[in-house]
């Protein structure tokens, strides 16, 4: 069984994570959050973004993350594939390890001129649903998939645990930015441990230290244990403004405007010139 889902990684993710989307999906349409309408064109313009990033790497990358394990556990490189721990503590560490990265590389990226000109394009959808955790520049997934590499790299992750982190990261972009309405004491239980959409609405909200705040992607302890909690918008779930204090404009909101966002500079008439930070 695990060798074959590792001999169909890319499938088997697609498989989830298309699955996971179609019941959010449903479930955002039955019991809403805001229910914000979105404009015309904006699903489909998120949707290709996933597939423009896709064939992109395909293009330009000769392995995918799981095989680059493959590959390093072959070549004996990296911490796990040098010592002999039990399987299971090695695909614990991982995954936290593999999180605990992320939530840097997040943090990073709002704090780096650069790094925040790819990261851009996520925070200028001015709606917060399901679609908007598809909604990264092509650029940014490219930058992230070095990143990842070289955490796995240094780790020397298993396959099975690099493939287990790539499905669940994706489930939780998903579920995080998904408009669903979670009760209120349902929600406080699961974000003591984990990201939830209440907790995640609050970083794409358009006060800049609002949107400077909860990074976590899977888990929400690194948040609580470097400083970067926001619990609450303060103009409440339903009334908070998405999306940056530019770049609201028909012109950004566009695919090729969208595609055109990290060499773009920061329109000055309704936000900051200058880049957020951390
Ligand atoms: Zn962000």
């Amino acid at each position: 069984m695990t060798v074959w889902l590792l001999s169909h990684a890319a499938l088997t993710r697609f498989a989830v994570v298309a699955s996971v989307f179609g019941i959010l999906l449903l479930v955002q349409m039955r019991i809403p959050r805001r229910g914000d309408v979105s404009p015309r064109g904006r699903y489909l313009r998120n949707l290709s973004l996933p597939v423009i990033s896709a064939a992109m790497i395909y293009l330009l990358l000769p392995l995918t993350l799981v095989s680059f394990a493959a590959v390093i556990a072959e070549q004996h490189i990296g911490l796990f594939n040098m010592l002999e721990w039990p399987m299971a503590v090695e695909f614990a560490i991982t995954l936290i390890a593999l999180d605990l990265a992320i939530y840097w590389q997040h943090r990073a990226m709002h704090v780096f001129p650069w790094l925040w000109r790819l990261h851009r394009l996520h925070h200028t959808d001015l709606n917060f649903e399901l679609t908007l955790a598809l909604r990264f520049h092509p650029f940014e997934i490219l930058f992230s998939l070095f990143y990842k590499g070289l955490v796995i790299g240094a780790l020397g992750a298993s396959p099975l645990a690099v493939l287990s982190y790539e499905i669940l990261l994706a489930v939780f972009a998903l579920f995080s930015h998904a408009d669903i309405h979670i009760a209120e004491r349902w929600d406080q239980r699961l974000r003591k441990l984990f990201i939830t959409p209440d907790w995640h609405r609050v970083h794409h909200s358009v006060h800049r230290n609002e949107t400077d705040s909860n990074y976590g992607n899977l888990l929400s302890i690194w948040d609580r244990l470097f400083a970067s909690v926001n619990e609450q918008p303060r103009d409440g779930h339903r009334s908070m403004k998405i999306g940056l204090g530019e770049f609201r404009d028909d012109v950004s909101q566009r695919l090729p405007g969208m595609l055109m966002q990290p060499f773009l500079s920061t329109q000055s008439s309704t936000g900051s010139s200058k880049p957020p930070h951390a």
